[in-house]
């Protein structure tokens, strides 16, 4: 498909926030078990002045809808549970995402116990996808990170990475619960959750160079 690049910035795995996400083993929680999916193809529109994600789309390469990028959102309840991939509400087809590499791996080494229900678990999935999209209106959803809810959301956000790495993961791995690394965590997190919380707030609120009119026009 070819994108009007004059309009348009052309996001594919070359971007470093796509590659990010193909390369951060971490990332393989977020699509193996929510099932979060980043498309191969996202258009931000350059010429328009409004927040970042409001001018974000993911085109369908089957139909050629142009779908808001808030189509799959948490306010939606439909940024998780995509495992096949972004579900297009325009023609019922899947629009293709990238893989992260460590979820690739995951898969290829528990195929044979997934595999021979790869196409009942796809057809099932397939089928509830229509209902989730219905009657959606993504110009309501609100950006989690304009104006003051930036550091709420930084703080949620340091909440789940505190419960994640301090108490479910030394759990998983055998190391156990320890006053030391709940110390460090509750440092650390809030820390690092101001700053995601204020990244996020600039970054989804940035704005595009609106064209200037001339005379001409
Ligand atoms: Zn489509």
């Amino acid at each position: 498909m070819n994108y009007n690049t004059d309009k348009y910035k052309i996001y594919t795995w070359k971007t470093p926030l796509v590659l990010h996400w193909i390369i951060n083993p971490g990332l393989a929680i977020n699509e193996l078990i929510f099932g979060q999916k980043v498309p191969k193809v996202s258009l931000v529109d350059k010429t328009s002045d409004l927040p970042f994600i409001e001018r974000s789309f993911v085109p369908c390469p089957h139909c050629n809808a142009l779908h808001d990028q808030r189509t799959w959102s948490t306010q939606n309840g439909t940024a998780f549970k995509n495992w096949f991939g972004l579900y297009c509400k325009s023609c019922g087809k899947i629009i293709p995402c990238v893989h992260n590499l460590f979820s690739l791996l995951i898969l290829a080494l528990t195929f044979p116990i997934w595999g021979w229900f790869r196409k009942s678990l796809k057809e099932n999935w397939l089928s509830k996808q229509a209902q989730r999209f219905e009657n959606l209106d993504t110009t309501k959803i609100p950006n989690p990170f304009d104006g003051k809810n930036w550091w709420i959301s930084g703080l949620k956000w340091a909440g789940f990475m505190f419960l994640t790495m301090q108490v479910i993961w030394p759990l998983l791995d055998g190391t156990g619960i320890t006053w030391e690394s709940l110390a460090k965590g509750a440092v650390i997190w809030p820390i690092s959750g101001f700053f995601f919380g204020f990244t996020m707030k600039v970054f989804t609120t940035k704005r595009g160079r609106k064209k200037e009119h001339t005379l001409i026009d």
